[in-house]
C-alpha cells in the first residue's frame, strides 16, 4: 500500500542522545514519531566539577551541527594532542594548525546537549513523546511491529511500521525481540571525574601512558579536565574509595605537572570496561541503535561517534525511502564495515592497554586519541594506521530534510 510519510509512524525507544537525534532527523522527515522513554523528565542541571562529558570528533559534531542539533558556541575545542609515557622523556604532538584543520574535536558536557535535543524534541510537531513509560515488543513482524507502552497512565498498545530501539546496553526492546548479544568483560574499570587545575589547558588533550592504565585529561571549561583513568577492577575500586586528596596526589604522581596542581576533584564515577554486541542490527520491524546495537568500553571514546554516524545514515536512508524493509536492509549493508572496525579496534585498545609500559617508540601512544578524534580528519593518520582506521571515513549519505509534508510516498503496510 502507498501511503504519505504523515501518516507513518516510527516508535523510537530510548531518549538519551542518540534516541533524540534519531526522532529529530525522522520527525524532520516527515515521520510521525512516537518516542518513549522509560527515565525521569526532569533535565539534569549544571553541578559545578560534577558534570559529566563527552569527546566528539570534529565530524560528529559537524553532522550535528548541519542539522541545527548542536547547541552554537558550545563545547571545548580540542586544537592538540599530546601523548607521553611516564618515565620517558619525548612526546609526540599534534596540533590542528599543523594539519590545516580548525580543531580536531570538541568535548561537551552532556547536559547541554541533552537539554538542547530535549527542548527540539517538544517542539517538533511530528513527534509524540511518552516519558516517563517504558515499552516491550509484543509483536514484530515484516510488516509491522507492535509495543507495549506501561506508565502512570496505565498500559496501550501501539503499532507503527518501524521500532528504532535506542534504549541503551540492556535494551528490553533487543531482549523482547530475540536479537541476541554477546559481551566480552575486559576485567578493567575506567574512573571517570572532572578536575579543577592550576593552569589553563589551552584547548590541549592530554594522554598519559603508565604503569596502572592509561589517563586521558580531556579540556573541558576554563582551568577543569574531564578525566578517564583506566585500571585494573580491584585496583579501581581501591581508588574510588581514596579521599579527595589522596586521589588528587595519585593522578597529580601519574601526570606530572604540566597543568600546575591539581586543585580539586570532582564525584568520581566507576565505568565497567566490556563490550557488549548484538549479533544483529534488525529483526523485521525493530532496528537497534546506539548502546542497544553495540556497548564499546569508554575509554576508547567511539561509543557516541559511531553511534551518530548509524543514526545520520539510518535517518538519510528513510528520509528518502519509498520501502521500509528495503531501506533498512541497504543501512544494515552500509554500516557494517565502519562498525566492524570501530569494535575490532576498541577491542584491540582494550586488550593491549594491559601490556604495560607502552613503548613511545611505537606510534600506538596516538592511537586511542586519534581513534576518538582524529582519523576522521586527518588523512596522514588515516593511512599510518591503515585498515583500522579507514573504516572512521565511510561516506554517509545525505539527509533530506522535509519537503512539504506527506509530499513523498513510502510503500508501508501499517
Ligand atoms: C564513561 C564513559 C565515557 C564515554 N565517553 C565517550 C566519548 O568521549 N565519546 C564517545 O563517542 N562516546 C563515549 N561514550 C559512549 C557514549 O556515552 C554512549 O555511546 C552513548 O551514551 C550511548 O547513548 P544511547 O542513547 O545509545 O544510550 P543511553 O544513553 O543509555 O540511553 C538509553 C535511553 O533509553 C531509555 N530506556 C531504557 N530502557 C527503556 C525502555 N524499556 N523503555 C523506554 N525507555 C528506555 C533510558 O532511560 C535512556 O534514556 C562514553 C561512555 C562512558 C560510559
Amino acid at each position: 500500500m502507498i501511503v504519505s510519510k504523515q501518516a507513518v509512524k516510527i516508535i523510537v525507544v530510548g531518549a538519551g542522545i542518540v534516541g533524540n537525534v534519531q526522532s529529530l532527523l525522522l520527525a524532520r522527515a516527515g515521520y510521525a514519531v512516537t518516542l518513549i522513554d522509560n527515565g525521569s523528565a526532569a533535565l539534569v542541571q549544571a553541578d559545578g566539577l560534577n558534570v559529566r562529558s563527552v569527546a566528539l570528533s570534529r565530524r560528529s559534531s559537524e553532522l550535528l551541527a548541519e542539522q541545527q542539533l548542536w547547541p552554537e558556541n558550545t563545547g571545548c575545542l580540542i586544537k592538540s594532542v599530546h601523548v607521553t609515557e611516564r618515565g620517558k622523556y619525548g612526546a609526540v604532538r599534534l596540533r590542528s594548525e599543523d594539519l590545516d584543520v580548525p580543531s580536531l574535536g570538541v568535548v561537551i558536557q552532556n547536559h547541554l546537549l541533552e537539554r538542547y535535543l530535549m527542548a527540539q524534541v517538544k517542539n517538533q510537531p511530528n513527534i509524540q513523546l511518552l516519558q516517563p513509560a517504558s515499552a516491550e515488543v509484543v509483536e514484530n513482524s515484516p510488516d509491522a511491529v507492535t509495543v507495549q507502552v506501561v506508565s502512570d497512565a496505565g498500559s496501550i498498545e501501539i503499532t507503527a511500521a518501524l521500532l528504532v530501539a535506542a534504549d541503551g546496553t540492556h535494551s528490553k526492546i533487543r531482549q523482547s525481540v530475540g536479537i541476541k548479544s554477546t559481551s566480552t568483560d575486559y576485567l578493567q574499570h575506567a574512573i571517570v571525574a572532572n578536575l579543577q587545575c592550576q593552569r589553563d589547558h589551552q584547548n590541549i588533550a592530554y594522554e598519559r601512558f603508565t604503569d596502572g592504565g592509561p589517563l586521558a585529561l580531556l579540556p573541558l571549561a576554563k582551568r577543569q579536565m574531564a578525566m578517564v583513568l583506566t585500571a585494573d577492577s580491584a585496583v579501581a575500586d581501591r581508588w574510588i574509595e581514596k579521599t579527595d586528596a589522596d586521589f588528587l596526589t595519585l593522578i597529580q604522581q601519574r601526570f606530572g605537572g604540566r597543568l600546575g596542581r591539581f586543585e580539586a576533584v570532582g564525584r568520581r564515577a566507576m565505568f565497567p570496561l566490556a563490550l557488549h554486541e548484538s549479533r544483529s542490527q534488525m529483526k523485521d520491524r525493530v532496528v537497534l541503535v546506539g548502546n542497544s546495537a553495540r556497548t564499546l568500553h569508554p575509554v576508547a571514546g567511539q561509543g557516541l561517534n559511531l553511534a551518530l554516524r548509524d543514526v545520520f545514515e539510518l535517518g538519510a536512508r528513510l528520509s528518502a525511502c519509498v520501502d521500509i524493509g528495503e531501506s533498512l536492509a541497504e543501512f544494515v549493508t552500509q554500516r557494517a564495515a565502519d562498525q566492524r572496525l570501530v569494535v575490532r579496534q576498541t577491542d584491540v585498545l582494550a586488550r593491549v592497554f594491559r601490556r604495560q609500559p607502552w613503548p613511545l617508540s611505537v606510534p600506538l601512544g596516538l592511537f586511542r586519541t586519534s581513534s576518538m578524534l582524529l582519523l576522521d580528519t586527518v588523512p596522514p593518520l588515516r593511512t599510518r594506521f591503515g585498515s583500522a582506521s579507514s573504516g572512521l571515513n565511510v561516506p554517509l549519505s545525505n539527509f533530506v530534510p522535509r519537503q512539504s509534508s506527506g509530499s513523498q510516498k513510502i510503500n508501508s503496510s501499517t
